[in-house]
């Protein structure tokens, strides 16, 4: 679960992590009165869950009440790599003398924790990875052992902290540090955590986050009751938290074709499939979602699945992938054929459906699919076959032709 900048600000503040003071707005009333509240200049950034804001105009400095008001309207009716912007964070302007990097995360292929700094920081990580890794320090932290005072004193040395800076930049490591643990988060970066003050004022001179990005393990939701109080029901995907309640593993893409498959690899092949598959049209077709079914693949499961994925008002066909190895197919077969009556007769519409079955009792699934002779039901032999069906129906239905 991604954290909006609002809500992740709120974890650094109450593990000490300074912040400058924001307020959260969400129309441009809230935001001119939050503005007022705050003092000018300030800055009013987007709240959407993804970085590269600023870059993108979702980040501005305003000077008086006009300008909050007209800036305000604008970012809150833009939409930024195609996500929404949900509202606004208002907070007071810094004047910042550096910028630098810091993050906590989860590093699947280490299997361990992650802390990355870079004293060049402001532009996203990858781009300075890319062109200058040296600037980039790592401290790899094993699951079972622990960041204490001193290791996060000798990374701040090592990143190349301004002397002065040094002690404090420890502490933010160390308190994002428990941030990091405390929420079971599996990200945790600050860009930019930024030196501010006045530049002829050693005094005033401090470091501050002026960016937050959380990201929190959704599987350790159980242990973590105030996590309720993070997903308002505006940003809720109505798709996602209906298959949620379900126990089913679906995450809503923005495409027309709609996948359901057994096993994530197998789900993330089939997407693959369609992607590829519908890049040969001239409006390009693609997923409409990831659906894992799992192991069992009961009937209810399979018709919960299917409904959930065909009630979104996008998908124009389905692409049902399942290899039998625990599970037969001839069940997964009755499944669809039962699902697909079940939905008949809560008058719920049927999308075209294109199957593919290996493994495990595979001939007879596909033979009980031909016998019921469904119109809506197709069935095909290959990964590829079955994905090209079901784009084609997609596209035939939307009269989106094939590339010449
Ligand atoms: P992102 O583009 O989504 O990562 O959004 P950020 O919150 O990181 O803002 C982008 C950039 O805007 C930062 O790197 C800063 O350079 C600048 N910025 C953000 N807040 C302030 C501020 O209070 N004062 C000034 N001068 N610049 C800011
Ligand atoms: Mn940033």
């Amino acid at each position: 679960m991604d954290l909006y900048e609002y809500q992740a600000r709120e974890l650094l503040a109450e593990n000490n992590v300074p912040i400058p003071e924001g307020i959260f707005a969400a129309t441009a009333d809230e935001a001119v009165e939050a503005a007022d509240r705050i003092g000018y200049p300030c800055v009013l950034k987007a709240q959407v869950r993804i970085g590269h804001r600023g870059q993108a105009g979702g980040v501005k400095i305003v000077h008086d009440a006009e300008e909050a008001r007209y800036m305000s309207e604008h970012i809150l009716g833009m939409t930024i790599h195609s996500h929404k912007v949900r509202g606004l964070l208002v907070v007071e302007a810094a004047s910042i003398l550096h910028e630098y990097y810091v993050s906590i995360s989860v590093d699947r292929s280490s299997r361990d924790y992650d802390v990355l700094a870079t004293a060049a920081g402001g532009t996203e990580v990858e781009e300075i990875a890319r062109e200058h890794p040296e600037f980039v320090k790592r401290l790899h932290i094993g699951p079972l052992d622990n960041f204490d005072f001193s290791a996060a004193r000798k990374m701040a040395q090592n990143i190349g902290f301004h002397h002065a800076d040094n002690d404090q930049a420890a502490r933010i490591l160390l308190d994002m540090w428990h941030v990091f643990q405390n929420t079971d988060a599996t990200l945790v970066e600050i860009n930019p955590l930024a030196k501010v003050g006045n530049p002829d004022d050693e005094s005033t001179k401090h470091l501050v986050a002026l960016d937050a990005k959380i990201s929190l393990d959704s599987n350790a939701a159980f242990r973590h009751d105030n996590w309720s109080r993070f997903d308002t029901h505006f940003e809720q995907d109505q798709l996602e938290s209906r298959a949620q309640e379900h126990g089913l593993h679906y995450v809503h893409l923005d495409g027309q074709v709609g996948v359901i498959g057994n096993g994530a690899g197998l789900v993330m092949s089939s997407i693959d499939a369609v992607a590829d598959a519908g890049s040969l049209y001239d409006t390009p077709l693609k997923p409409a979602n990831f659906l894992d079914i799992g192991g069992g693949a009961s009937a209810e499961l399979m018709a919960e699945s299917l409904s959930v994925v065909m009630s979104d008002p996008q998908v124009e066909s389905v692409f049902v992938n399942v290899y039998g190895g625990i599970t037969s197919c001839r069940l997964v077969a009755e499944g669809i054929l039962e699902a697909v009556h079940s939905l008949e007769s809560a008058n719920e519409s049927v999308k075209d459906i294109v199957i593919r079955f290996d493994g495990y009792e595979a001939e007879e699934g596909l033979a009980l699919i031909s016998r019921a002779g469904h119109p809506r039901i197709h069935v095909a032999r290959t990964m590829q076959e079955t994905a090209d069906k079901a784009v084609a129906i997609a596209a035939e239905n939307l009269h989106i032709k094939h590339k010449a």
